[in-house]
C-alpha cells in the first residue's frame, strides 16, 4: 500500500501537503501555515486529520496548527532541536528516528541551513522538505551555514532518483530565472522552466518535481563544493 498526497495552495505562495496511508487511512497534512485551505479539503475529503507534521518553526509553515488541533484533535510531530518555538509536539523528532503514519513509516532527516532545526520527512517515494530544497532553488540561508545547507542538500541528494520531491513555495519559475544565469545553456534545465510555465498557465502547482529532475536542473543541488554552493546562494539573495 502506500500514501496518496495533495498539494494545498495556501497563503501567497505556500504548499500544504495532505497525505493519506492507504492500508489504514490514517491522514496527516505537513506544513499547515494556514487552517482554512486545510479544513477545506479535509471536509471535501471527509476525513479526519491525525497528525500535524512541521518541517520548521516559520509561521508561513505552523500557523494554523492550533487551529486544526483543537478542530481535529490530531497531534503535532516537529523537531526536538526546536521544540522551544515549535507548537506544543506529541513526537519530539530526531535526525534517523522514524515517523510512523498508519501503515507507512518516514525517515527523518535533518536538514539545517534555511533554519537551525530544519527537518525532513522521507518517506518511500515522497520527501517532504518545507523550505531546504525547492524546484530550482533551496531556501535562504537565515540560520545555518552554506556548510549546514550543502551536508543537508547531499542527504537529500542520496535518495533515489524518483522521490518526489514535496517543497514548501511554488517558487519555480522566479527560481527558473536565476538558475538560467547560472546555466544558460543546461538543456534540463531549460526543459523543466517550460514544463512549469505550461503547469502554471494550465493553474497547477509545478510541484513536486522529482530528485531526478532537481539533480538536472537545480543549481544549488548541483553545487560541487560549500563555496559554489555559497557563492550561488549569495547571488540568489542580491537577484531581482
Ligand atoms: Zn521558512
Ligand atoms: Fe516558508
Amino acid at each position: 500500500m502506500s500514501l496518496s498526497v495533495r498539494p494545498i495552495p495556501i497563503l501567497a505562495d505556500n504548499y500544504a501537503w495532505w497525505l493519506r496511508d492507504e492500508a489504514t487511512g490514517q491522514v496527516a497534512v505537513v506544513d499547515p501555515g494556514d487552517a482554512a485551505a486545510v479544513t477545506a479539503l479535509l471536509d471535501a475529503e471527509g476525513c479526519g486529520l491525525d497528525w500535524i507534521l512541521l518541517t520548521h518553526h516559520h509561521a508561513d509553515h505552523i500557523a494554523g496548527t492550533a487551529e486544526l488541533v483543537a478542530r481535529y484533535g490530531a497531534r503535532v510531530a516537529g523537531a526536538a532541536a526546536d521544540a522551544h518555538r515549535l507548537p506544543p509536539l506529541d513526537a519530539a523528532l530526531h535526525g534517523g528516528d522514524s515517523f510512523v503514519l498508519g501503515a507507512s513509516a518516514a525517515e527523518i532527516l535533518e536538514t539545517p541551513g534555511h533554519t537551525l532545526g530544519h527537518i525532513a520527512f522521507s518517506f518511500p517515494g515522497w520527501l517532504f522538505c518545507g523550505d531546504t530544497l525547492f524546484s530550482l532553488g533551496c531556501g535562504r540561508l537565515i540560520e545555518g551555514t552554506a556548510e549546514d545547507l550543502f551536508r543537508s542538500l547531499r542527504r537529500i541528494d542520496a535518495l533515489p532518483g524518483e522521490t518526489l520531491i514535496a517543497c514548501g513555495h511554488e517558487y519555480t519559475l522566479a527560481n527558473g530565472r536565476f538558475a538560467l544565469t547560472v546555466e544558460p545553456d543546461n538543456e534540463a534545465l531549460r526543459a523543466r522552466i517550460a514544463e512549469a510555465e505550461a503547469q502554471r498557465a494550465a493553474g497547477r502547482p509545478t510541484v513536486p518535481s522529482t530528485l531526478a529532475s532537481e539533480r538536472a536542473a537545480n543549481p544549488f543541488l548541483r553545487a560541487a563544493t560549500v563555496a559554489t554552493l555559497a557563492e550561488r546562494r549569495a547571488a540568489k539573495d542580491k537577484f531581482r
